[in-house]
């Protein structure tokens, strides 16, 4: 009897105890995080209503990161061709519209996508550098903004698009450089609430120093007021490449969250060490793709 009395009794196993403690644990390690918070998987359905989410979109070695907030879009980029499909798939599960596409340069990596982007979500302006390049992917996308006659706008220096709810300034804008198309990159502070986040595209070194030099040295210009770079978080230079992140420019930047978007075991081995090493010098939190998958922050409304 006392045996069986024991057997049925309430007691907890051993194994109970150890899901019991993991529970508990997963929950002071995730339940509680100040913003933003990452999900860092592509099922972020739960994230919370009513405030801005920064979905930096795992696309292997690329770009392209979506911010929504109160039912308005802004995509940054579309990923490499061969993420082209996945990456409309993720923004469609997301949005119905997107309010503003910003293509920050012609390459492969960050604008290979945007056909399919175009083909599978409404998109009601696309903004990018007035540099055309003879590549395939070039000329599906603009064939696709001619068929479905997008609104193209041709990026300039300080111009501010706002859809209501997100707030796009064009920091700097094209360096003309045929040979590295980087440069062209178009540099953007987006503001989603009052969070405020940095990207870059691939903008090199050059390109850095050149909004440096533009942001610090011109005084009392409006135009140029240094503070507009401050932001909360940064979306790593170049895939977290050395000949981006100059300690200069991220001194302006002073982020307290960095995403780096790149593939896993990639052929530039990016993100460089000496980067890894200047952000965690700085403390900054960093978030890979390469390592977790679709990082989602949270920010705050
Ligand atoms: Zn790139």
């Amino acid at each position: 009897m006392a045996k069986s009395k024991k057997k049925t009794s309430k007691k907890p196993t051993v194994i109970e105890v150890i899901l019991a403690l993991i529970i508990f644990v997963l929950g002071i390690l995730f339940g509680d995080q100040v913003l933003p918070t990452t999900e860092n998987t592509a099922t972020t359905a739960g994230l919370a209503d009513g405030k801005p989410a920064m979905h930096f979109v795992d696309v292997g070695q690329g770009d392209c990161t979506l911010i929504t907030y109160n039912g308005d879009a802004v995509l940054i980029d579309a990923g490499p061709v061969s993420a082209g499909d996945a990456a409309a798939e993720y923004v469609k599960s997301y949005v119905d519209e997107i309010d503003y596409f910003i293509i920050t340069h012609p390459h492969e990596d960050h604008m290979g996508g945007a056909a399919d982007i175009l083909d599978n979500i409404r998109v009601a302006n696309i903004i990018m550098p007035d540099m055309e390049v003879d590549t395939r992917f070039y000329q599906n996308t603009m064939s696709r903004i001619d068929e479905k006659n997008i609104n193209v706008i041709y990026s300039e220096a300080h111009a501010v698009y706002d859809t209501g709810n997100i707030k796009i300034t064009i920091i700097d804008s094209v360096i003309p450089d045929d040979d590295n198309l980087n440069n062209v990159s178009i540099v953007t502070r987006i503001d989603a609430g009052s969070t405020s986040v940095m990207l870059s595209g691939d903008a090199e070194v050059e390109a850095e120093m050149q909004i440096v030099e533009n942001y610090t040295s011109i005084s009392g210009s409006a135009l140029y007021d240094a503070s507009i770079l401050d932001c909360d978080v940064f979306k790593a230079g170049h895939h977290g490449s050395t000949t981006s992140n100059t300690s200069e420019f991220l001194d302006l930047v002073t982020p307290g969250t960095v995403v780096i978007s790149c593939g896993t075991g990639n052929s530039y081995g990016h993100p460089h060490q000496e980067t890894l090493d200047l952000f965690a010098g700085y403390g900054f939190e960093v978030h890979r793709t390469d390592h977790s998958g679709t990082v989602v922050l949270s920010g705050e409304p």
